[in-house]
């Protein structure tokens, strides 16, 4: 039995990281679960799965503490695997402790690759610790790299679902609210990534995580707006060949290829979750260069000034999430907030 620890337990990853868990008896045994928020949630998690340690944020606590007791549970000696799904730049700590303690981390929180891409990357290699994505594009490319030459890779192609404000006009844009930004068409997520998909910032995230997971050159990734997201990324080839990874659009599905990877083994797992019904679908790939929604143009320029330009970049997205949330901004104001924080 894999023992298994889960890093933001009641997140939208975390419960789907559980679900997979839950429908594969025998399989994983869950030694640790750690909660930012929703307490009834993690005491159902807690009684149902039994861990070890649980660690949950205290009223009052303040965050270098709560995050210390999240390290400690990041780096349990027995853990197998451990998943980060804690939302935003409060990942980045654990993620380093489990690179420095050598062990296996599943990956769902990209800001941790795009805050520090390059010193995560280095501590793993140095520390032989290994990292396996659990988000659908890097995971697509994932499987799609293996086995493959780093020579051999022309382009990753990253797929991006649009969001809900796709091919609106900046005018169209002006007057969008909370709710609109928070309903995603493909997607179920938590709310930092459902607006960050909006914005297309989650994309731009993507880009960062792609160059520094892969070690890829940013020339050498592109973005294709595909609305129904059933294509999880392209890798174009040097002699033609372009390959795709196409799957349901449920996060549980990337979560297992991750949970249940095993070098040695390399089987795949037979599980219940939606298949792709090809005869229903009509696939569609736009260009997303004459955009309003800009995100990738902004992680461009981040990877280009370098530096502390990609953490910054980061940074200014989570602020002006929140207050875009709180509704102290406008949808557009995001931007806005954001090009002046990186100036
Ligand atoms: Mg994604």
């Amino acid at each position: 039995m894999k023992k298994i620890v889960v890093l933001g337990s009641t997140g939208s990853i975390g419960t789907q990281t559980l679900d997979v868990v839950r429908s594969h008896p025998g399989e994983f045994k869950v030694i640790g679960i750690s909660a930012h928020s929703n307490g009834d949630l993690f005491e159902k998690q807690r009684r149902e799965f039994a861990p070890k340690k649980a660690v949950i944020k205290e009223v009052g606590e303040n965050k270098e503490d709560f995050n210390e007791r999240v390290c400690e549970l990041a780096v349990l000696e027995e853990a197998d695997i451990i998943v980060n799904a804690i939302a935003g730049r409060a990942g980045l700590q654990p993620t380093l402790a489990v690179c420095r303690a050598g062990k296996i981390l599943a990956l769902a929180n990209k800001e941790s690759l795009v805050m520090a891409g390059e010193s995560v990357m280095n501590s793993a290699r140095k520390n032989g610790a290994k990292i396996l994505p659990i988000d659908s594009e890097p995971s697509a490319i994932w499987q799609m790299l293996e086995g493959e030459r780093p020579e051999s890779i022309e382009k990753i192609i990253l797929t991006a679902s649009g969001g809900p404000f796709w091919s609106r006009s900046r005018e169209q844009l002006e007057k969008v609210t909370k709710e609109q930004a928070l309903n995603h068409p493909t997607w179920k997520m938590g709310p930092k990534v459902t607006v960050d998909s909006a914005t297309l910032m989650n994309k731009a995230f993507e880009i960062i995580e792609t160059r520094w997971l892969f070690d890829v050159p940013p020339e050498k990734i592109d973005v294709v707006i595909h609305r129904q997201s059933a294509v999880h990324s392209f890798v174009q080839f040097t002699d033609g060949n372009l390959k795709a990874v196409c799957a349901a659009p449920d996060m549980r599905v990337p979560i297992s290829y991750a949970l249940f990877y095993d070098e040695k083994k390399k089987t795949r797992v037979l599980n219940k979750l939606p298949r792709l019904d090809l005869s229903k679908m009509n696939m569609t790939f736009e260009k997303p260069e004459h955009s309003v929604l800009e995100g990738p143009k902004l992680a461009y320029e981040a990877l280009k000034r370098g530096g502390d330009a990609e953490g910054k970049l980061c940074i200014a997205d989570e602020i002006a999430v929140e207050k875009f949330l709180k509704g102290e901004i406008l949808f557009l104001g995001i931007y806005d907030f954001i090009k002046e924080y990186i100036k």
